[in-house]
């Protein structure tokens, strides 16, 4: 079969390897309906993060379960089934936890733009769905396997709460996404930073109610104005730099939270200002799994129509194209069919 492999910045071929097998018997193979290109991807694609020899690339998924390993009992031969990044055991104590990310067995998801793919700990990390789920759910039930996931942590992690004025650094998918699943959870007011008129608008159609297009201290300025000069109560950081990550602690009020999950980059974290700022920090990889089971049912039931970040559909083999128009910023988010 052919897969997506990155070589190094700008070269992502797509080319032939030798199909997944179950390597243990905890081991699931799904073929996959629909994968995609996430922003985290492009740190690869751009150099930032170095690429020492050819990798294969994905990790978002969903699809069919082909075939499992004989410990497998949660998932069947045919399910339809959607699994987290980040691969969990489920049942150790930060799982139990609710830190499926932080498990003890935990991996990473790392070669899901292929037709098909192997998938370690497949009782832990995957959620089947009761049947299969109509085409035009794809995109939206993709997303809940990273994006919306990492934006829901995100908005959890900043504390949002019926009332609440939130503040979302980043108008990528996690940060429209972010958007999103603050509304979900009843905030009043949704500060989006954007310069992009068709990220604003996604924005707004999510349930943002201002736009900010100033960024650095013009934008924290902005936030303080729309805030009477308290700051918001949560900001969602989804960018990864430090200069995003220190607009978000200063647009935060004394005792706001920020939710980070922006993957960080290049960033030294000064903790002087997080000290007289007085905010609270949570952030990291999101435990998706432990979010699943609620957004898979947000979609099922038409609630929410996260997939509408998707605004490129392309098929897989041409995925060096997808790359391509996310990097140039042509496109939100690449959504890819085998
Ligand atoms: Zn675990």
């Amino acid at each position: 079969m052919r897969v997506t492999v990155i070589y190094g910045p700008r070269d992502v071929r797509f080319e032939d390897r030798e199909a997944p097998r179950i390597e243990k018997p905890a081991d699931a193979i799904i073929r996959i309906s629909v994968t995609c290109v996430c922003g985290s991807d492009l740190w690869a694609y751009r150099g930032i993060q170095k690429v020492a020899q050819p990798t294969p690339m994905g990790h978002e998924y969903c699809g069919i379960v082909e075939e499992v390993g004989s410990a497998v009992k949660n998932v069947k031969p045919g399910q339809f089934v959607i699994g987290s990044f980040c691969i969990s055991d489920n049942t150790c104590p930060n799982c139990r936890a609710g830190y499926q990310s932080g498990c003890q067995n935990l991996q990473f998801m790392g070669t899901a733009q292929a037709p098909y793919v192997r998938v370690p700990l497949a009782d832990g990390t995957l959620v089947p769905t009761a049947e299969l789920p109509s085409d035009d759910l794809l995109p939206s039930l993709l997303t809940t396997s990273d994006v919306l996931g990492t934006g829901w942590f995100a908005a959890d992690a900043a504390n949002v709460k019926p009332g609440s004025t939130v503040a979302v650094v980043g108008d990528g998918a996690v940060g429209l996404l972010g958007v999103l699943s603050a509304k979900l959870m009843g905030a009043e007011r949704i500060i989006a930073m954007s310069r992009h008129a068709k990220r604003q608008q996604l924005a707004r159609e999510f349930g943002a109610t201002d736009i900010v297009t100033e960024r650095g201290d013009e934008g924290v300025a902005r936030i303080k104005e729309l805030t009477n000069g308290v700051g918001a109560d949560s900001v969602l950081e989804c960018v990864g730099t430090e200069e995003s990550m220190m607009q978000a602690i200063s647009s935060t009020r004394p005792g706001g939270s920020i939710g980070y999950v922006g993957v960080p980059h290049g960033m030294r974290l000064d903790v002087f200002p997080v000290f007289f700022h007085l905010v609270y920090l949570h952030g990291g990889p999101a435990p998706v799994r432990r979010y699943l089971p609620d957004l898979i049912k947000l979609v099922l039931e038409r609630k929410i129509n996260p997939g509408k970040v998707f605004d490129l559909v392309l098929p897989l083999e041409q995925v060096a194209e997808g790359y391509r128009a996310m990097d140039e910023r042509r496109a939100i988010k690449a959504l890819l069919r085998p």
